[in-house]
């Protein structure tokens, strides 16, 4: 359960918001953001938050979780149809002006609330309570700190273990049990497993392949801890590896080692993408690293911020994101290494310790 203390911060990080977007209340149906503002887990309902009062819209299902995650919220309780009691609740709130979350609600949701509150101002807003989760407070990144321990160990125990002949789907349910059984409540994501060539595409499916001595191998994989997720990927050969493979795997440690050594609190996202890509374009390479270097981690897999050629997010101090750079062909496969950093003012923490390898 979060602390009163968090959930007062929060609520107070979003009103100073909504008084600068001049909004009498906002609502809230993101599942995460509702968890991150509220405490409540259950991901089904809507938070509804003015000046001066919090309330939690949802149905018998979740009465008492709210009470017990989410004791500085009203409960507003759903018997039929949610957009009534959003639009009782708003107006018990007297509110005029509601930021409601447009990159989140259907359409057909939108009209529904709209039916249900014709006289009120409904205002889109895009990721408004996603930026206030960016930087991590203590309590968050504890929890991450213990979810990347975690997918650490797991991925330190798959080195020992894979061997010729096992398939990439067996390698994936190692992982799985490992994590599971050593405090994780949940994956953050399906495992990936690639081996061969497959290991090109970045977010390659695992299949019944089985691993052959000098395949290449990209595992990409993380769990939950206590709500939030990890993230790590490691990169190597199994028992023997040629010099073009070995090439491509110092490069793309050089380029992450680079970005880790430059990022820091303010650095532009699109900033810390150029250090890694202009190490690995440089050596002829260009073109191989279609994706960004990063993403923030947290509630969600990924969130704000983005480190990539598009991003216009600032890496600001307290936010916690992975460094990946890769390399990838499909004549031969792939390699990409990614940690976790936390970013201070002045440089980074990078939280993941997996060994780094090219050949196990
Ligand atoms: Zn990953
Ligand atoms: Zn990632």
């Amino acid at each position: 359960m979060e602390s009163n203390d968090a959930v007062q911060q929060r609520l107070a990080r979003l009103r100073a918001v909504m008084a600068r977007e001049e909004l009498d209340a906002f609502a809230i149906a993101q599942p995460e953001n509702m968890r991150y503002l509220s405490g409540f887990t259950g991901g089904e309902g809507v938070v509804i938050v003015s000046a001066e009062h919090a309330a939690l819209a949802t149905d018998f299902r979740y009465y008492e979780q709210v009470r017990q995650q989410a004791p500085a919220f009203a409960l507003a309780e759903v018997t039929g149809p949610t957009p009534p009691v959003v639009a009782a609740t708003l107006g018990e709130m007297h509110a005029r002006r509601v930021g409601f979350e447009a990159h989140h609600l259907t359409v057909e949701e939108f009209d529904q609330w709209r039916q249900a509150a014709p006289d009120l101002a409904w205002v889109p807003t895009t990721n408004v309570v996603e930026g206030l989760r960016q930087e991590k407070d203590a309590n968050e990144v504890r929890a991450i700190e213990e979810a990347v321990r975690i997918a650490d160990a797991a991925m330190e125990h798959l080195m020992g273990w894979i061997a010729p002949g096992v398939t990439e789907r067996e390698v994936a349910w190692e992982a799985e049990v490992y994590m599971r059984t050593h405090g994780a409540e949940a994956l953050s994501f399906t495992t990936i497993v690639a081996s061969g060539a497959r290991g090109a595409m970045a977010h390659a499916v695992t299949t019944d392949r089985p691993i052959a001595a000098g395949d290449p191998v990209v595992i990409d994989m993380g769990c939950v801890y206590d709500g939030y997720c990890s993230d790590i990927t490691r990169s190597f050969c199994v028992r023997e590896a040629n010099d073009d493979y070995l090439a491509v795997w110092r490069k793309v440690l050089q380029a992450q080692e680079a970005a880790e050594r430059a990022i820091h609190g303010g650095m532009p996202g699109v900033e810390a993408d150029a250090v890694a890509r202009r190490i690995i374009y440089s050596a002829g390479y260009e073109g191989k690293f279609g994706h960004g270097l990063g993403h923030g981690v947290g509630l969600a897999i990924h969130e704000k911020p983005r480190a990539s050629t598009l991003s216009t997010d600032i890496l600001t101090p307290g936010t916690i994101v992975t460094v990946e750079p890769g390399i990838y062909d499909p004549a031969w496969g792939g390699v990409r290494i990614e940690d976790m950093v936390l970013v201070t003012e002045d440089g980074c923490r990078v939280l993941t310790t997996a060994s780094k390898q090219p050949v196990i």
